[in-house]
């Protein structure tokens, strides 16, 4: 399974446009790694999690086509990982010489109301819904998909991370969350997982109840090789960051390589294989 990483910023982005904390004024400065667009990640070419506003900028950037992609996860429909603009844009006006496959889309209620209250039409953007609540599961092509609750986005009760498993690997998509709920953790019972992209947004600001720092990410790999769900052959790759909580990328990336994890940055691309 090949992973594809779009963007890996939180819903800001970095540099933001708004911001001159130090991470954000490096960023300007120095680019590279440093610049982080919002979260989308591909997996092979025909599954898409999350779809985001910086979608065209990191594509474009990037020299990718997302004209293979056949199922789209959302993970909750903050605007990082929402943006019904993205969808709309996928309409026969808009790509006059391209057919493209219809397009599956896993979400939950608010990610749908969110679509609807933008006036959306599913037929014009090409797209089959596939209501999903935390628990649920779906094949999808190649893939079987499981949800889990995050812990985010509390007040409107569906943000998910996914479970993706093909005949080869598991993966699970952990972004965003807080520490899971003590339910999750026994729904995670018997998972083995080949690779784990989880979310380090806060980094190294204090424990927060929606999101992770690097000690609760910490926790959570801890608790997730305590029930054999990840071993040492794990992948483990560390994504969507906010400038207010990480810094540079060479510090990020030394802090969480001291913890076994990779820190991903935009157009990284992750091969996994069964381990
Ligand atoms: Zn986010
Ligand atoms: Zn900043
Ligand atoms: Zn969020």
């Amino acid at each position: 399974m090949k992973l594809t990483f779009l963007g890996t910023a939180a819903a800001e982005g970095i540099p933001s446009p708004f911001c001159n904390c130090a991470t954000c004024r490096h960023a300007r400065e120095t680019g590279g790694r440093n610049v982080r667009k919002r979260q989308s990640l591909l997996v092979n070419d025909d599954l898409l999690i999350d779809i985001g506003p910086d979608l065209f900028a990191s594509c474009a950037q990037l020299g990718i086509s997302l004209t293979e992609v056949r199922h789209l996860l959302v993970t909750h429909s903050h605007l990082d990982h929402f943006n019904p603009d993205n969808l709309v844009l996928r309409a026969k006006p808009f790509r006059l010489e391209t057919e493209l496959p219809e397009m599956t889309v896993v979400a939950g209620p608010s990610v749908w109301m969110k679509w609807e209250l933008s006036g959306g039409r599913d037929a014009e953007a090409g797209i089959v819904r596939v209501p999903m609540l935390p628990g649920g599961e779906r094949e999808l092509g190649p893939y079987t998909v499981r949800s889990i609750a995050a812990t985010h986005q509390l007040r409107m009760g569906d943000a998910m991370n996914y479970i993706l498993h093909d005949s080869h690997v598991t993966v699970l998509h952990a972004s965003d969350t807080g520490y899971y709920e003590e339910e999750v953790w026994r729904q995670l019972e018997g998972v083995h997982l080949d690779a784990i992209v989880m979310e380090s947004t806060i980094g190294w600001r204090a424990s927060g109840k929606e999101h992770l720092n690097f000690g609760d990410l910490g926790r959570m790999m801890e608790r997730l090789q305590s029930i054999g769900a990840i071993s040492d052959r794990t992948v483990k790759i560390a994504t969507h960051f906010s400038h207010q909580g990480v810094k540079p990328y060479e510090e990020t990336k030394a802090i969480l390589e001291q913890m076994g994890i990779v820190c991903a940055y935009d157009g990284m691309i992750s091969e996994v294989v069964s381990g």
